[in-house]
């Protein structure tokens, strides 16, 4: 998964979006857990500012 920093602001709704709890938000940036990652898609259906991709989402 990717965070595109240019786009992000912080706004921390895709740490409540996921299920199993494995986004972070730290004072700089988005930290995703990618081992905990179910590839539920949540986060990235959330993000208001689209900043949040994958390979394997569509
Ligand atoms: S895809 Fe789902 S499980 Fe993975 S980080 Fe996003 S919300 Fe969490
Ligand atoms: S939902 Fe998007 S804009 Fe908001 S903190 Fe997460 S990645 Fe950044």
């Amino acid at each position: 998964m990717k965070v595109d920093t240019s786009k992000c602001n912080y706004c921390g709704a895709c740490v409540g979006s996921c299920p199993v709890n494995c986004i972070f938000l730290d004072e700089t940036r988005i930290v995703i857990d990618e081992n905990s990652c179910t590839k539920c898609g949540f986060c990235i259906r959330v993000c208001p500012m689209g900043a949040i991709s994958a390979e394997w989402f569509e």
